[in-house]
């Protein structure tokens, strides 16, 4: 598996493109839960998601070879990552977007410089599409988590938890298809097998947790609040690194991922969408025993409209 020295490469390769974002702390959540809680706010990446780690690690690896332009399929983070790093190689992009893609996430990929061609709303259209257009135009597919290099991308969280230098017991972080989870997992459990790393998904949405109970990939029908978190199925390349790596998985409720996201506006003064929320929920849900927990926040992108109704309930 993947050691130390690949993560660092990996970092040094992708930091023209992606900030090293700090970690935040708040006295009055400490006093409420009675640990220490920490916040890894990737909602301050570039790009307001983790995703631009992985696309840039895909992209940097490479290098070399004449890349006339990046395609993918997404509607969300993952679209505005490879549409920023297309951009910022001044190559040109695609992104295969559903028809009933908001309208916010459409501007978004577009102000990137990004192309985009509009498919019928199930995912397996929108992969075709970008597989197609691959072939047709010779441009790089670029997925988003079922894929070593952006598995490696999304892994140097991992690395900058550990070069914090801080003590960590547990370490909470966001599964959508898991490449966020198995990277941060492959990292600290390389470096400190001790810190204890613990995926949390959507009640409504739990896919992973379903199927590492079963002991094999499993299909479900999402259903949560949390958009970057429905998926249906776990990586093929994913799945058998969380099975090795995680330690735990924790669902949450959809009240709690509100109220995460409304503890953390008020208390931290960061915006974060509901799929960076569910580590927060996670965290939040831990007894009190003076632990240093540490919650990836995994994106800040949401209709800024939305978030009093979020929020009011
Ligand atoms: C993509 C995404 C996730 C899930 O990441 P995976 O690597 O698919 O597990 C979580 N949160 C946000 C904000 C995302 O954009």
């Amino acid at each position: 598996m993947f050691t130390k020295i690949d993560f660092e490469q990996v970092k040094a390769r992708i930091s023209p493109f992606v900030h090293e974002t700090s970690i935040v702390s708040s006295q009055s959540l400490n006093e409420l839960t009675g640990n220490s809680l920490f916040i890894k706010p990737e909602c301050l990446q570039k790009t307001g998601s983790f995703k631009i780690r992985g696309a840039a690690s895909k992209v940097t690896s490479l290098q070399g070879q004449n890349i006339k332009g990046l395609v993918t399929a997404s509607s969300g983070n993952h679209g505005q990552a490879v549409a920023y790093m297309a951009k910022a190689l001044s190559i040109k992009s695609i992104i295969v977007i559903p028809n009933n893609a908001p309208e916010a996430k459409i501007k978004a990929i577009k102000a990137y410089g990004a192309e985009i061609v509009m498919v019928g709303p199930k995912s397996n259209e929108r992969l075709e599409m970008a597989k197609d257009i691959s072939q047709e135009m010779e441009y790089i597919y670029i997925p988003p988590y079922d894929d070593y290099e952006v598995i490696k991308g999304q892994g140097t969280i991992g690395l900058e938890l550990i070069n914090w230098g801080h003590s960590i017991d547990k370490v909470f972080v966001p599964i959508g298809g898991g490449g966020l989870l198995s990277g941060i997992a492959s990292c600290i459990k390389a470096i400190n097998p001790k810190i204890k790393v613990i995926g949390v998904e959507p009640q409504g949405s739990c896919c992973m947790y379903t199927s590492i109970k079963a002991g094999e990939r499993k299909e479900i029908s999402p259903d949560t609040i949390a958009d970057g978190l429905r998926t249906v199925i776990p990586g093929e390349i994913t799945f058998p690194i969380v099975q090795k790596k995680v330690d735990d998985i924790i669902l949450v409720e959809e009240g709690e991922i509100k109220e995460a996201m409304k503890l953390v506006l008020e208390r931290m003064k960061l915006v974060i969408e509901p799929s960076g929320a569910v580590s927060v929920a996670a965290m939040l849900k831990e007894k009190g025993e003076g632990k240093n927990l540490v919650a990836v926040v995994s994106g800040g992108n949401l209709d800024i409209m939305k978030i009093a109704e979020i929020i009011a309930k």
